[in-house]
């Protein structure tokens, strides 16, 4: 069964690696707007996705 949110999570990783890539704005120190909008997605997915294993670990 496909996990919606851990999908979720790997892929907002590979839009932003692909767009950090592609991105000539974009430095290991800096993010240009969009970048630091893609990333936060990212971040915001992975915390969802990492509260709700912590949450499943807590409840049998
Ligand atoms: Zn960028």
């Amino acid at each position: 069964m496909p996990d919606a949110l851990h999908q979720r999570y790997l892929r907002a990783l590979d839009v932003h690696r692909d767009h950090r890539a592609a991105c000539t704005a974009c430095t290991s120190t800096s993010r240009c707007r969009e970048g630091e909008r893609l990333w936060t997605v990212f971040t915001r997915s992975q915390d969802a996705y990492l509260e709700r294993q912590r949450n499943r670990r807590n409840t049998p």
